[in-house]
């Protein structure tokens, strides 16, 4: 079973980080730690040093906190990147989010340096890990062209079933369900439609607890997988070997 997405750097496990991911790895086959910029790219890189085959970094400039950066700072987020490319997993998370951005000119911002990390992990063939809320159809749209990405992630999907058809047309794209699945009927009702050959899974820790009190953390993942197996009628080793395996592929860990 993999955590193929949580943000285990954040100052929420501070005080007993060795023990979060101790209860990890007692479950877990991996974790993957999503960067969301600079600071925390380097963060999750070093964590992946100090847990080496067990955490797997990937490099991200988060759409909602990147929509006022300037281009020196998405230049030295990409330098560094570059930088490291050997160590990292995937470009993400990257991409854009209308529920949070309704503003016009930080929109056309967000896809502007979504368009930028698109370009690069088709130059180096680098799977991204993309994060993309209220404009799933239009980042189908967007990622289109771009042929030499091996693997596109639309991390924590919560589009229409219709664009998950459409992502589904394609071998590359895959779709990962968090723990929010336990709670939120339209994600139940996703997983029930949607073919287990497209799907990741991932807890997003320390967000998508139960309830909003709550701090998540990535042995949690198995609730979803869980989860999945109960909705889908599926043995829950099923779930796990064919969600696993997906990850396994697309991260090649
Ligand atoms: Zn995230």
């Amino acid at each position: 079973m993999i955590d193929t997405h949580c943000h285990i750097d954040f100052e929420d496990y501070d005080s007993d980080r060795e023990e979060v991911i101790k209860r990890a790895k007692d479950k877990l086959d991996y974790v993957i730690a999503s960067g969301f910029n600079l600071e925390s790219n380097q963060n999750v890189l070093n964590l992946s040093k100090e847990y080496e085959g067990f955490i797997y970094p990937t490099f991200g400039f988060h759409p909602v906190s990147s929509q006022n950066s300037t281009d020196e700072e998405l230049k030295e987020a990409q330098d560094h990147l570059l930088d490291n490319l050997k160590d990292i997993v995937a470009i993400g998370e990257v991409g854009m989010d209308y529920f949070y951005v309704t503003d016009k000119t930080l929109r056309e911002r967000q896809q502007e340096i979504f368009t930028s990390f698109l370009e690069l992990a088709n130059e180096y063939k680098v799977p991204i890990v993309m994060h993309v809320r209220d404009c799933e159809k239009k980042a189908v749209n967007i990622i289109e062209p771009y042929e030499d990405i091996p693997y596109f992630v639309f991390h924590c999907y919560g589009g229409s079933l219709k664009t998950a058809k459409r992502i589904m047309n394609r071998d590359n794209c895959f779709m990962s369900f968090s723990t929010m699945l336990c709670y939120s009927q339209h994600h139940q009702d996703l997983i029930e439609k949607i073919d287990l050959d497209y799907v990741l899974t991932e807890t997003d820790s320390p967000y998508l607890a139960m309830t909003k009190e709550e701090r998540n953390e990535p042995v949690n993942v198995v609730n979803a997988v869980k989860k999945i197996a109960e909705i889908k009628e599926m043995e829950l080793d099923t779930v796990d070997e064919i969600t696993t395996s997906n990850a396994r592929k697309i991260f090649k860990i």
